[in-house]
């Protein structure tokens, strides 16, 4: 389409025909088998360095992914595919958008969504963060949600931070000395043993301010 799904309407549409086609067929198999079948939202952090690695090397300049080619860790490029049916972690587009265009997608699956929602602040004000999970819960399409704080844990003076840092606030120790953790996919994991394009994923992810958020007030009707 030229656009991201986030991008065009014409896009956000293929998009849903791609995924509810993918579902026809999912539900015919289970039909003519008699066994259940679903249509989830695989958590491919592997894939989708490894996939986008093949394509780049295969077509050249006409693959299309993210990340930074000419960054290389451990034989691997930083660059990676956009998880599922997710709206790409780049893209800096309002919440409302972010959460409208991913939450659509999930009826369409037979579970085994996830949609993230990556906080920039390390405390958000507690109203402002129920407000806003009143708002995903039942004004949108939402299956299943997830808020991401980042953390350093700093093995000298066992404190755990919020935010990725690189100087312990409390003790002010360095480099080897702290351990940055996130969220992989459903889960948290120290970011050390990701692959490169997951940490260039990391970098390029949108964070959002929950308060400014709520300031500006949710304007997108679902
Ligand atoms: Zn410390």
């Amino acid at each position: 389409m030229g656009d991201e799904v986030h991008e065009s309407s014409d896009a956000w549409r293929f998009g849903l025909k791609v995924i509810g086609y993918m579902r026809e067929v999912v539900d015919e198999y289970a039909k003519e088998t008699g066994s259940s079948f679903g249509l989830v939202q695989s958590p491919a952090e592997s894939c989708a360095t490894r996939l986008a690695q093949i394509d780049l090397n295969r077509y050249g300049s006409r693959a299309i992914f993210q990340g930074d080619p000419s960054k290389i860790e451990n034989d691997m490029r930083s660059i990676y595919y956009t998880n599922s049916s997710h709206v790409n972690v780049a893209a800096g587009i309002s919440l409302g958008e972010r959460i409208l265009v991913e939450s659509s997608f999930h009826p369409l699956f037979s579970g085994g969504t996830i949609m993230h929602v990556f906080l920039g602040e390390a405390y958000p004000n507690a109203e402002a963060l129920w407000k806003l999970t009143k708002h995903i819960a039942t004004k949108t399409l939402t299956g299943y949600f997830a808020y991401t704080k980042d953390m350093t844990i700093c093995k000298a003076c066992k404190r755990t931070h919020f935010g990725l840092l690189d100087k312990c606030s409390n003790c002010g120790a360095e480099h080897g000395l702290l351990e940055h953790w996130s969220r992989v996919t459903g889960y948290y994991q120290e970011i050390s043993g990701w692959n490169a394009g997951k940490k260039k994923e990391l970098a390029n992810r949108h964070r959002y301010n929950v308060v400014e958020r709520i300031k500006k007030e949710i304007t997108v009707n679902v």
